[in-house]
């Protein structure tokens, strides 16, 4: 089969690769329809985590259930389906509890694991024609209709841009009529901002430098806030003040709900050419106002072979925690846990109340791998979010 691998830093190839097999009575092997690019295949791309020339890459895939192993019972042949990120087995003492993301069983000595990611496991990746379904019982969330129909992108979205933005906003405690900042307006940004305005925030203002991205913020319903126009933090809070505070909150001209949604290869503000793993969350700390609460999303690595001169190779960070505590603000880390959101977020776009595939700019083969990653890498040509389509010619 055909799939896109790493092959060196800033460097992916279409290589001829073994097909995807059940391997485990409990597998599937799906034939990908959607398979999209993220933000974090970017650290891979970017040769920051320390992927290993050969892995095949990508999380988000969308398909159609071609084998099924013996002891799978949930799902069938000919079953359209999409997958999470991370993977999960459904019954260890982590995902009884829905912590998903920390499931116990998917990676021996450690937790978590996702497909095509560097340091999470030896699990092939999903921009390929097919993909090899682990507990596929977990793991497979069905979705109706047929492959590219009209819903194609906005289900491409429910296996990590949709869940994941949904999800930074659990973190940052959402309540109906609240103010949001998020940070950065990369696919998790902007679905964090769209998950806001569907879940009944008032105000939502998304800070980032690209045009076209802040266009994508705009076209959803939020504020875009260039930080290339000067501080965003006090951007926002002279535009709240514009607004007019409501009644009762005037000595609060911040926002309630922070999320950054960029992690640590974050720009630095004065300029942007360099990187700045604090920035975002120093202007958190900064912007959001007492009692809020903030949300981190954003990837933050263990391991950064290339650390910007602010940053470290392990991920340790000077941040204001004293800011943080003096405001108490709460700060909430961490990944998907993906199935409490899938079916629900599945839900809301069958009913027509959510369309996540808004975000997508571009559609292309596999064979448009190289060319998304380097533009998409580069910020060129209005690459927001592109889709691969492994099956169509
Ligand atoms: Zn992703
Ligand atoms: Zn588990």
């Amino acid at each position: 089969m055909k799939a896109v691998v790493y092959e060196a830093t800033r460097r992916v190839g279409v290589h001829d690769v073994e097909d995807a097999a059940i391997e485990e009575p409990t597998d599937v092997v799906v034939r990908v329809s959607s398979s999209a690019i993220c933000g974090t295949d970017l650290h891979m791309f970017d040769g920051r985590t320390g992927a290993e020339p050969g892995l095949v890459i990508g999380h988000e895939p969308l398909g159609v259930i071609e084998q099924v192993g013996e002891a799978v019972r949930s799902v069938k042949k000919g079953e359209r389906v999409v997958i999470p990120t991370h993977l999960f087995c459904g019954i260890c003492f982590n995902c009884a509890r829905g912590y998903t993301a920390a499931c116990l069983r998917v990676r021996p000595g450690s937790f978590g694991a996702a497909y095509g990611y560097a340091g999470m496991g030896s699990y092939r990746g999903a921009q390929a024609e097919l993909l090899r379904v682990p507990f596929a019982d977990a793991n497979c969330v069905r979705v109706p209709g047929e492959p590219f129909d009209a819903r194609e992108d906005d289900f491409a979205m429910l296996a990590d841009a949709f869940v994941t933005g949904w999800h930074a906003t659990e973190l940052a405690m959402m309540e109906p009529g609240c103010t949001v900042a998020v940070f950065g307006a990369f696919t998790v940004g902007l679905l964090a901002a769209y998950s806001a305005l569907l879940r009944g925030a008032s105000e939502v203002y998304v800070v980032d430098y690209v045009p076209e991205r802040l266009d994508k913020a705009g076209e959803l319903g939020a504020t875009p806030v260039n930080f290339e126009d000067g501080d965003p933090v006090e951007q926002i809070r002279e535009l709240r003040r514009r607004r007019g505070l409501p009644i009762g909150e005037e000595p609060m001209d911040g926002v309630q709900k922070g999320i950054d949604a960029v992690g640590f290869q974050a720009r630095d503000r004065r300029d942007t050419t360099r990187e700045n793993p604090t920035q975002v969350v120093s202007d958190l700390a900064r912007l959001v106002n007492p009692t809020g609460h903030v949300a981190i999303a954003g990837v933050y690595a263990e391991k950064d072979l290339l650390p910007a001169p602010e940053g470290s190779a392990d991920g340790h960070l000077q941040v204001p925690w004293a800011t943080f505590f003096n405001k108490g603000i709460s700060v909430n880390f961490g990944r998907t846990n993906d199935r409490r959101y899938t079916t629900r977020l599945r839900d809301l776009v069958v009913a027509g109340r959510a369309h996540p595939g808004t975000i997508v700019t571009h559609h292309g083969t596999l064979d448009d791998a190289p060319s998304f990653y380097d533009r998409f890498d580069r910020r060129a040509d209005g690459v927001v979010k592109a889709i691969l389509r492994p099956c169509r010619p």
